[in-house]
């Protein structure tokens, strides 16, 4: 199960960081790194050393530009954060992130990406608002910012303590495929030109809503099954508020 948790870290500008954050995952039995538009050389003198070993992992990472595409492919992204935002969205604690683990991870095609943040500056809210959870690694309120790999070593913990349980047998035989995080994109993109067309979103004045829409639809996992009747339903609006243009 382990092997379909991948470690997405993005712009990450310390190679130290990579190599510890492979060294933390090696020791979990974690295998799968990603990493988004690094601002560092990702394999230096610095990461051998932090890694101890692990560096196989770093040689192994997919680098990708966008988050996109390094999350494509998974049912549930899960974003690490030091700080509340602006807009709440759904948290998990780390303990709660690893109960979770094995239903989704036996689910037809399930996989999980934890997403972490610059060493700097952290996620972006663009980046935040992509994931379907965010997760806070209970801190001294006064001093809230992990090192990098030590919160993907909190983190890779509760996987491995999770994943080392009996497996419940939740999972229904026949149950539909979650959506995954790029069908999800796409809906969004679907939504948010369906909405613009029938002049119920004002791109200039969004006052929130896509983050909002978002928000909802993420909490609500959708099956595949029902992001396509969704997705049925906004072309259909469309296609009436072109026949009403044309009358
Ligand atoms: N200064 C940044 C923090 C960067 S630490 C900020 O204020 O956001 C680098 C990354 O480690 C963060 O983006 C986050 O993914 C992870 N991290 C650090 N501390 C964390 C915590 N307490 N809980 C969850 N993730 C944390």
């Amino acid at each position: 199960m382990l092997e379909r948790i991948r470690i997405v870290l993005i712009g990450t500008s310390h190679p130290g960081n990579i190599g510890g954050t492979a060294r933390a995952m090696h020791n979990m039995g974690l295998e799968d790194l990603a990493l988004v538009a690094p601002r560092c050389e990702p394999i230096t003198a610095d990461t051998v050393s932090r890694a101890s070993g692990a560096d196989a992992l770093v040689h192994n990472a997919k680098v990708v530009d966008s988050l996109e595409d390094a999350v494509g492919d998974c049912s549930l992204v899960v974003g690490a954060s030091a700080r509340s935002r602006t807009l709440p969205w759904p948290m998990v604690t780390p303990r709660e992130l690893g109960e979770r683990l094995p239903t989704e991870l036996t689910a037809a095609q399930g996989r999980v990406a934890l997403v972490f943040g610059r060493e700097d500056s952290g996620l972006t809210n663009t980046e935040m608002q992509r994931c379907h959870a965010h997760v806070h690694i209970p801190t001294n309120p006064d001093f809230s910012s992990l090192n990098l790999a030590a919160a993907v070593q909190v983190l890779a913990y509760e996987c491995r303590l999770a994943c080392q349980a009996e497996l419940p047998d939740t999972q229904e035989p026949d149950a539909e495929p979650l959506a995954s995080h790029e069908e999800l994109e796409h809906y969004f993109a679907h939504l948010e030109r369906t909405l613009i067309d029938i002049g119920f979103h004002d791109p200039d004045m969004p006052r929130q809503l896509m983050a909002r829409l978002r928000r909802f639809i993420l909490r609500a996992r959708p099956e595949r099954m029902e992001l396509n009747i969704l997705r049925g339903i906004l072309s259909a609006t469309q296609r009436q508020a072109e026949h009403r243009k044309d009358k």
